[in-house]
Formats: structure tokens, C-alpha cells, sequence
């Protein structure tokens, strides 16, 4: 019995020293203390308003901090500072670093790629820059040490491989290069993706169709850094690569908005398809569009000669004016469209599904942007030759009210919308449907792009002196007085106001009061600056005989 108590003693004793042991070496792996180099480009790594580190990465580097122990500081620089301290070993860790084989001779990498990007070039609005040749003579502002600058694939070999003669003005960071290239300091500029896909609305710079180097994204070390560190690395990378839920994942819908759902693969005949489709529409589009331009003139030739003259001329402005404004309006969605497809088609194999995925998506978000305007145009040029064709039938104002709201809280769920139409009803109005649902439409679609601040939208119809009256009003900035009568006006587009940078060609509400005077209705606006907004039609009730069949709510009015 002796025996077996002294055994059970020297068991407890054991135990106790083993667990003491487990909980200091525990102590000792949680305190192991990692510098990590921090700079600012976000939406990757930024430093934010609480001085914290920000965006994609630092959520991942926590993760590994906390699986492996390490005590993360932060140590704070621009971009060739961060490198130079890990090239001295001043820090452990350097997320976002592309390989190259220069870089691989200074610092140790990590074998799990943790993010590909690639670069842009972006001009100054109103710079023509189409594609490489147009760099000759011009400043470019780039990110000092950047591989998109210095890289085998950068932006000095690939001017150099054109014979382009260009000055590079080199920054500390993206910001400094949008912001020399806004300023006029810089012609052109050279950003990563995620950072240009942020910040292009701040600054006054647009995205060419220059795409180039795409780059696997790596951590960097220190040369010499322990194998097994670096491996540790590796394997929580590939830990949280392998889990859809995890941080990762998370990280990378939060900051550069790609979701773990997309990861499916794309068969190559779909992007081909796609772009296929794309040309397609686009060319019989633009045919369409010339076409109905020369049945124009040609109805013009049929007019009196003086006033065919005055006419002309005024055609002609019109064209030309038209022709800037449509070719700078196009040319937005158009290089989104050559780039992504560019890129699609050139670096297939180095892309991971969900960069092909955010391609199209990017691809397709731009083509319907391109259908608007088309179809924009195309309204435009039947209202001039005459030949804007009404099927007239009995509808029902509240329904198609109803329904047009409906589908702008899709499209806008940020705004809120209220339908205000008599408890009694509304008589039914001979009209065609699809149009005054594309009036409705088109000052909805104003409503939320200029009065986004607002948030709330009221749609209206009332009965008034034999006329249905239909109103949008929104809590937006307003307009002022002298713009009121103008803003029908074709091509007719207020200067953007502060915090206010929606684009359009200034055609929607000329095709809105070209529609409503059709119906021999009237179109109008009232507004308080600073209040809101109201835009007001009315389509006049006319013989009701024919308006009895209506059913009480349209389920389909559109064709
Ligand atoms: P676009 O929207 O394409 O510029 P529109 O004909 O729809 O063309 O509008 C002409 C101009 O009227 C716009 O550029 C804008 O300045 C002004 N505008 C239209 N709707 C609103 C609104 N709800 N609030 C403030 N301004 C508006």
C-alpha cells in the first residue's frame, strides 16, 4: 500500500512539473516579438484614422500572430524605407512584395502566393492616352521601387521596349502619384489595381487601357531567415487558403471585394463567348446608331434652304459636341473592357479563378453601362428623325409607379422610397407603357445618382384638371433657379457639385421630355436649392373609352 502511495506520488509530481513546463513554454512561444514593416497603399495595408494597421493584410499576419505566438509591432514607412529595414533585418516581415529575381538575391520569400495583383496606367482627365506610344514625352508618376516601375515586367522596361522617351517622377506612395498626376504635375501615373479601383473617384484621373504586370504577392524575410519560420508562415497561409470561411477569405470580400463564393472555375469558351457577345452588340450597335444619324440628314435635305442651312449648322455642333462627349463617355467602360479581356486572354494561366471572375464581373458591369449609353443614343436619334413610335394602350398609373419603385430599391437599396398615390385609385391613362416606365426610370435613376445624400425618394401621381399628374422628388442638393429649364436641355449637364461626381451624357431628361410631349403631355422641375429636387409630368386622361379594360394592377408593363 506504502509502495503504491509513493508511485502515486512521484505520478503527481511528474504531472506538476510537465504542465509548469507546457505553461512556460507557452509563456515563452506567446511573447516571441515580430516587426512587420507597415506602409500605405491601402486598400492592401494602410495605416487608419486610429493610427492601427488597416486592409487586407493585417488581418492574416494577426491570424499567423496568433496561431504561432508572435507579438506583432507594427514599424511604420514608405515603401523603399520598409525594404531597406528588411533587407538590414531592422523587421522580420514584409507582406506584399512581389518576386523578382533581383529581390530574391536580398530577401527570403514565402512560397504560398497570398494575393495576385497588377498594375494600371491612369491618365489626367482629358489626357489622350491610349496605349504605350502615347507615354512619349510625357511625365509619369510612379511608387519610388515599386516592381511595377523597377520589375523585369515594370513600367521603364516596357517603355523602353517601345523606344518611349518619358520622365518618371517617382513618390513615396500611390496617394502622392494620384495626386501629382491630379494636380498636372504628371500626364500619366502608375498605380496597383486595388489601389486605383479605390481612390480613381477622388482624384481627376481616368483608367487607360494600359494594363501590365501581373504579380503574385508574397511575405518577405530577412536573407537567412530560419527555414522553419518561413514554413510556419507557409502552412498558415495554406491553412487559411484551404478554409472559404476563414479570415482570409473574409479579408480579401472586406478590402478588395472578392468573394470566396466566385470560386468556381470558368471554362475559356465562356470568356470568349462573352467577349464575342460583347463585340457583337457593340458593332451592331454603333451601325445602328450611324445608320439613323444619316436617315436624319437625309429628312433634313427635304427642308427649306435657308432653314436647312441654319439646321446643318447646327447639326453639325451638335454631332461634334456630341461626338467628344459620346467618345469620352464610351471610352471609360471601353478600357475597363480591353483590359480586363487583355488580361484575361494574355495572362489566363497566371490568374487565380477568382481574379477571372472579377475580371468579368468588371467586364460585365461595363458592357451594361456601355448598353445604356448606346441605348441612350439611339432614343436620342429616333426623337430627331421623327420616328419615336408610341403603342398607345390603357395602363395604370399607381401600378406602374409601384412597379418602377420596386426595381429602384434593387438597384439603389441604400435609398429609401415612398409611393404616394391616392387610397381611391387613379383613373387609367392611354399610354405606352414601355416609355413612361422609361421616364420614370430615368428620373429615378437622377434622383439616386444626384441626390444619393438624400436617401429618400418620393414617387407620386395625382388626378389634376383632366391630366394624371406623376412626381419624383428627392432631398438631394437641389438646382439652382437659371438651371431649371435648361437641364432639358440635349447634352445640357450641370457643373458637378461638391461631393456630387455622377457621370452621364446629359441626354436623359431631353429623352424623358421628348417621350412626355409625345403623349402631348408636359415636363417640368421645381427645386430649392440645398432641399431637393421635384420632377414633375403629366399625361392628359383623353377618351377614356378605350381605357376600360385596364386590370386594376399592370403585372408586366414592360415589353
Ligand atoms: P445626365 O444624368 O446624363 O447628366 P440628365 O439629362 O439626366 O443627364 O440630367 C441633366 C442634368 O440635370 C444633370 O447633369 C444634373 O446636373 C441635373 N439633374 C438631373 N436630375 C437631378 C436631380 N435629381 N438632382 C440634381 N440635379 C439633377
Amino acid at each position: 500500500m506504502k509502495r503504491y502511495l509513493i508511485l502515486l506520488l512521484c505520478l503527481s509530481l511528474l504531472c506538476v512539473s510537465l504542465f509548469s513546463l507546457a505553461v512556460s513554454a507557452d509563456d515563452s512561444v506567446s511573447s516571441i516579438p515580430m516587426k512587420v514593416g507597415l506602409y500605405e497603399n491601402s486598400p492592401k495595408i494602410f495605416t487608419d484614422e486610429e493610427g492601427n494597421a488597416a486592409g487586407f493584410w493585417p488581418p492574416v499576419i494577426d491570424y499567423i500572430a496568433s496561431k504561432e505566438g508572435w507579438e506583432i509591432e507594427y514599424v511604420h514607412g514608405t515603401w523603399t524605407e520598409c525594404l531597406t529595414r528588411l533587407e538590414n533585418g531592422e523587421i522580420d516581415i514584409m507582406p506584399d512584395v512581389a518576386y523578382t529575381e533581383e529581390r530574391a538575391a536580398l530577401y527570403d520569400f514565402s512560397e504560398e502566393t497570398v494575393y495576385v495583383s497588377w498594375s494600371w496606367v491612369y491618365a489626367r482627365k482629358g489626357v489622350n492616352i491610349e496605349s504605350i506610344l502615347d507615354l512619349e514625352g510625357k511625365n509619369v508618376a510612379v511608387l519610388r521601387g515599386s516592381v511595377n516601375v523597377e520589375g523585369p515586367e515594370g513600367i521603364k522596361k516596357l517603355v523602353s521596349t517601345f523606344n518611349v522617351d518619358c520622365v518618371f517622377i517617382e513618390l513615396d506612395s500611390y496617394t502622392e502619384v494620384f495626386e501629382t498626376l491630379d494636380s498636372g504635375e504628371a500626364d500619366a501615373a502608375v498605380v496597383s489595381k486595388d489601389f486605383g479601383n479605390l481612390h480613381e473617384a477622388d482624384f481627376n484621373v481616368v483608367k487607360t487601357a494600359i494594363l501590365f504586370q501581373p504579380a503574385s504577392l508574397y511575405f518577405a524575410f530577412p536573407k537567412g531567415s530560419s527555414s522553419t519560420f518561413i514554413e510556419r508562415v507557409d502552412y498558415r497561409v495554406k491553412e487559411l487558403k484551404e478554409d472559404t470561411d476563414s479570415i482570409y477569405y473574409q479579408s480579401l470580400e472586406r478590402w478588395l471585394g472578392v468573394s470566396p463564393a466566385g470560386r468556381t472555375v470558368i471554362p475559356p469558351w465562356v470568356k470568349w463567348a462573352l467577349l464575342g457577345v460583347i463585340v457583337v452588340a457593340f458593332g451592331f450597335a454603333v451601325m445602328s446608331f450611324f445608320h439613323r444619324s444619316r436617315a436624319m440628314s437625309k429628312n433634313k435635305e427635304l427642308m427649306a434652304e435657308t432653314a436647312e442651312r441654319k439646321k446643318y449648322e447646327e447639326l453639325n455642333k451638335l454631332k461634334s459636341d456630341l461626338l467628344s462627349m459620346v467618345s469620352h463617355e464610351l471610352r471609360t467602360p471601353l478600357a475597363t473592357i480591353k483590359g480586363y479581356a487583355t488580361m484575361l486572354v494574355d495572362y489566363d494561366e497566371k490568374l487565380t479563378s477568382d481574379e477571372k471572375i472579377q475580371s468579368l464581373v468588371s467586364i460585365d458591369k461595363a458592357t451594361s453601362r456601355l448598353t445604356y449609353l448606346v441605348d441612350q443614343l439611339l432614343d436620342m436619334s429616333r426623337a430627331d428623325a421623327g420616328l419615336l413610335e408610341l403603342e398607345m394602350d390603357p395602363a395604370n398609373p399607381a401600378a406602374l409607379i409601384r412597379q418602377a419603385v420596386a426595381e429602384a430599391r434593387l438597384r439603389a437599396p441604400d435609398c429609401s422610397f415612398e409611393v404616394d398615390v391616392p387610397a381611391e385609385g387613379l383613373p387609367p391613362v392611354r399610354m405606352d407603357v414601355t416609355r413612361i416606365r422609361q421616364v420614370l426610370d430615368n428620373l429615378l435613376e437622377n434622383a439616386i445618382k444626384y441626390a444619393a445624400n438624400g436617401k429618400a425618394v418620393t414617387v407620386s401621381a395625382r388626378l389634376h384638371d383632366g391630366d394624371v399628374v406623376f412626381s419624383v422628388t428627392d432631398r438631394g442638393p437641389g438646382i439652382p433657379e437659371h438651371e431649371l429649364e435648361r437641364i432639358f436641355d440635349r447634352m445640357y449637364r450641370i457643373e458637378p457639385q461638391a461631393g456630387v461626381s455622377a457621370k452621364g451624357l446629359g441626354l436623359g431628361l431631353s429623352i424623358c421630355k421628348a417621350l412626355v410631349e409625345a403623349h402631348k403631355g408636359r415636363i417640368w422641375a421645381e427645386s430649392r436649392p440645398g432641399e431637393g429636387s421635384r420632377f414633375i409630368f403629366t399625361l392628359p386622361l383623353g377618351d377614356q373609352e378605350n381605357s376600360r379594360n385596364v386590370a386594376k394592377d399592370n403585372q408586366n408593363p414592360r415589353r
